[in-house]
């Protein structure tokens, strides 16, 4: 049976790249039917904090990814890697100095593994001097506790970046040395920014965490970080977790370098976000619009619901959402500069406020209703639609984009409309 595990060190927030080692570990685990484990790597405890434990952990869940048996602390574990060290130290395999313990690199000899992702690995171990174990504080070094530990929970394949294939063979020595069949390596291309630097700040962020704030939906980023390490063959794009499971197959995982693009993650996420439940987006909408400054308590969520209906097929995350429908919710928003000129001929205001009037005599005030009144006015001015559908947009919602003009006047009602619109006609 196939066990796999992601092995966080709790020093800081959940970078993408450790959330994608993540999502394939465990992809790899539900697609085979095995077990996906965690292993908290928090052996620099001065380093190591429960808070970011604890955001790991929930960024995780968010995520969708879920794990089977308890997590392991390697910090509860020194004894077992003092022993573990001591073991190779009797079999004269390892050596001590001071309080350290080192093991001793055989040279002469290729220390080599098939890749899953990047096929025949070798190494000369010439290259490889003594490795430190036990640390003179008592504490492990990665590569020992890390092979301890894994031969420990039985894992049979390991996912990780490719930061890591230099470790690999270091790995295997110990694997050697404890008698026991290592278990099958990938490393994953690093991920890079589309001007193939290292990942940075500059490129949308790093930590799975300002995604989460910025409004990204868990499955679109889930989605997206699969995509820069593998794509079905049929090609599919939008691949919800569930799918993921079924298609994988980690002989068709990229051996190239992955670039983040964080225009086709916006482009994603409002894939979802466009096809998401109102009742899931509600709550998340309100946070959005409480950190940009709106109470929400005083905002009916059928009211709510209905501006969302106008811009989920607009918005590319959650954040931009209270911007782009800030006209919905306060009198006091700003107009567009690009968009002042439709306000400032004269004509357009004698336009809007002859609009404003009919606008406010008429039955109905659905969108149909709405728009025959544009219509007949165009018509009996004799002039093009846009000459009054330009400033009214303007007016009502001081932006030149956004949801069609009837619809949202529709939504916003009667009074809002030609009160805005009379205001801008009065410049
Ligand atoms: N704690 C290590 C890291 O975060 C784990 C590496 C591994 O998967 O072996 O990079």
């Amino acid at each position: 049976m196939v066990r796999v595990r992601f092995a966080p060190s709790p020093t800081g927030f959940l970078h993408i790249g450790s959330a994608r080692t993540a999502i394939f570990n465990w992809l790899y685990a539900r697609h085979t039917g095995g077990k996906f484990l965690l292993r908290v790597e928090d052996t620099d405890l001065k380093r190591s904090e429960t808070r970011f434990l604890d955001e790991i952990l929930e960024d995780l869940k968010w995520l969708g990814l879920d794990w089977d048996e308890e997590p392991i602390f390697q910090s509860r574990r020194f004894d077992v890697y003092r022993a573990k060290a001591a073991e190779l130290v009797a079999k004269g395999k390892a050596y001590k100095d001071g309080d350290a313990v080192l093991f001793k690199v055989e040279p002469g000899r290729t220390i080599a593994y098939e890749d899953l992702i990047h096929g025949r690995i070798a190494v000369e171990t010439e290259t490889i001097k003594d490795q430190v174990m036990i640390k003179s504080d008592g504490s492990p070094t990665y590569n020992f506790s890390c092979v301890v530990d894994d031969a420990h929970l039985g894992i049979t394949h390991i996912l990780r970046g490719d930061d890591h294939i230099s470790n690999t063979p270091k790995q295997i020595i110990f694997y050697e040395a404890f008698g026991l069949e290592p278990p099958r390596f990938g490393h994953m291309p690093l991920i890079l920014g589309t001007d193939g630097a290292k990942l940075s700040k500059r490129h949308g962020g790093v930590s799975v965490e300002e995604y989460k704030r910025e409004g990204f939906l868990p499955e679109a980023l889930a989605n997206y970080l699969v995509l820069l390490g593998w794509m079905p063959k049929d090609g599919r794009e939008v691949m919800p977790p569930a799918e993921a499971v079924r298609l994988f197959e980690i002989s068709e995982m990229n051996d190239v370098q992955a670039k983040f693009d964080i225009q086709k993650l916006r482009w994603l996420n409002a894939e979802y976000i466009m096809k998401a439940e109102n009742t899931r987006l509600l709550p998340l909408i309100k946070s959005q619009m409480e950190a940009a400054g709106f109470k929400t308590a005083a905002i009916a969520d059928d009211y709510l619901a209905r501006v969302l209906d106008l811009y989920k097929v607009r918005t590319k995350t959650l954040g931009e959402f209270p911007a782009m429908t800030d006209c919905f919710f306060r009198e006091d928003f700003a107009y567009e500069d690009e968009g002042k000129k439709h306000l400032e001929t004269p004509e357009s205001r004698e336009y809007l406020a002859l609009l404003a009037d009919r606008l406010a005599g008429t039955g109905d005030f659905t969108h149909d209703a709405i728009e025959a009144v544009f219509r007949e006015f165009a018509e009996e001015r004799g002039i093009k639609a846009g000459q009054v559908f330009h400033p009214a947009r303007m007016a009502v919602s001081g932006k030149t984009k956004g949801a069609g003009l009837f619809e949202m006047m529709e939504v916003l009602g009667r009074e809002r409309v030609v009160a805005r619109m009379r205001r801008a006609a009065n410049g």
